[in-house]
């Protein structure tokens, strides 16, 4: 069984609070693309977590752990993520947690050149994380990156990190100006970091591969939503890798294996970190309260996210990218406190009604067509069963349901691991 967790809509939708609920019946767990950017959010009887790089099944005995070859790690933030669970008790080894050879090592360089990059853009800026990432991916395909599999054999690893750095110093020093990266440095920084996680390093996809003969169930978990994929989300504002389901079984390592399923999280409402087009965007005191309402503010990095209404145009352009076989709708909770609920059903442009998701240019003079909901106005954080839910509650559920496509299996009503009911 192969099943990837993934965004329906511009992340932060709570795919880290749906793998540790659903990780439960699996064998393994793989974050197939992204990096330290990430902040996935768990919830359970251990404590409370925000992680950015590990897998998050790594909260479960009986789960191993993938970091596939499509992600971009940052050693040492991967060592102290490494530390912090395991002073909270989290047991890691090589049992549970396998780092793929053939990752790419998101260096303090590529941190540097993010930093420099938005600040050089100023008012221009894309709203980077500036953890390194677009410049690590760009590296990548470059072919300028240094893979994790090359700390196995720093002999070789040196020659190739001096000639990346007289290339990378070229645009460190001329283009901005800075000092250069001294090549000291990067090999103690690879020395004293990589030394660390050098036992966790393997072949994951050869493992991944014999893990799928022997029947053992696998999940993929995704990174942000699929209207930051670079290729079918908000391009420029995207983030620079595949955040789709297809992409799962090659960046875990597995490309001769098919998924059977693909469970799109999708929020209640719309949320969005950083800059970009956002339709249906509210603004001022409605906003602030949505904001306060669901604790919007960005895991990874604290900043504010921007909030809207349930937009249906970009949720179901969402679940047809990620192939959704089912949905998990979450944050239902947070809207208890409306007295009508708005929805954003349609877009206008230039005085048409659309429906659908437009090439991103014209987002910009796309506007929202409001339908409104009775909202139900009463906790429903306590709920387990659907037949415990305020008629109000279940007809906006099925009114999206049938919006966007694709039926909802799922309704998490709150953070913690057991705050969620069955919809059939
Ligand atoms: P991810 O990046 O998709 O894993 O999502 P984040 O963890 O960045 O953001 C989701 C936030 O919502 C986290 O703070 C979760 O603890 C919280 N959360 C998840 N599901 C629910 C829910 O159903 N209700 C409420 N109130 N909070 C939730
Ligand atoms: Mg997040």
């Amino acid at each position: 069984m192969l099943t990837s967790i993934v965004g329906i809509n511009w992340g932060d939708e709570g795919k880290g609070r749906m793998v540790d609920l659903l990780s439960e019946d699996y064998d393994v767990v793989v974050r197939y693309q992204g990096g330290n950017n990430a902040g996935h959010t768990v919830i359970n009887e251990k404590g409370k977590f925000v992680l950015n790089l590990m897998p998050s099944g790594i909260l479960r005995d009986t789960v191993v752990n993938v970091m596939g070859n499509g992600m971009v790690i940052d050693l040492k933030h991967l060592c102290g993520e490494i530390e912090k669970l395991s002073a909270a008790g989290v047991k890691i080894s090589e049992n549970n947690l396998k780092i793929s050879d053939k990752a790419v090592i998101c260096m303090p360089y590529n941190v540097l050149q993010d930093c420099l990059e938005e600040n050089r853009l100023a008012d221009k800026k894309f709203g980077s994380t500036r953890r390194g990432i677009g410049p690590i991916y760009g590296d990548k395909y470059l072919k300028k990156a240094l893979r994790m599999g090359e700390l196995l054999n720093m002999a070789k690893m040196k020659e190739r990190l001096k000639d990346i750095l007289e290339w990378k110093n070229l645009t460190v020093e001329k283009a901005y100006g800075e000092a250069p990266v001294k090549y000291e440095d990067m090999l103690s920084y690879l020395e004293e970091y990589g030394g660390k996680v050098k036992k966790y390093i393997c072949d994951t996809g050869l493992y991944l591969n014999e893990a799928a003969a022997e029947g053992k169930k696998i999940m993929f978990e995704a990174q942000l939503g699929a209207l930051r994929d670079i290729d079918f989300g908000i391009y420029p504002f995207t983030s620079s890798s595949s955040t789709i389901s297809a992409y799962a079984p090659i960046g875990a390592g597995i490309p001769n294996r098919k998924l059977d399923e693909a469970i799109g999280i999708m929020k209640a409402y719309s949320t969005c970190v950083g800059e970009g087009p956002f339709t249906a965007e509210y603004f001022g005191d409605k906003a602030e309260e949505l904001r306060k309402a669901g604790g919007e503010y960005g895991a990874a990095t604290g900043r504010p996210r921007r909030v809207g209404p349930f937009d249906v145009v970009a949720s179901r352009y969402g679940c047809r990218m990620q192939a959704a076989s089912q949905i998990a709708l979450t944050k239902l909770d947070v809207l208890s406190y409306l007295d009508e609920i708005e929805v954003c059903v349609a877009y206008e442009l230039n005085g048409k009604r659309i429906d659908e998701f437009p090439f991103p240019d014209a987002l910009e003079d796309c506007k929202p067509v409001i339908q409104t909901l009775k909202g139900w106005k009463c906790d429903i954080s306590g709920c387990r069963n659907k037949n415990d839910l305020p008629k109000e509650a279940y007809d906006y559920i099925r009114f999206i349901e049938k919006a966007v496509g694709c039926r909802i299996t799922y309704v998490s009503v709150g953070a913690s691991r057991e705050q969620y009911l069955i919809m059939d």
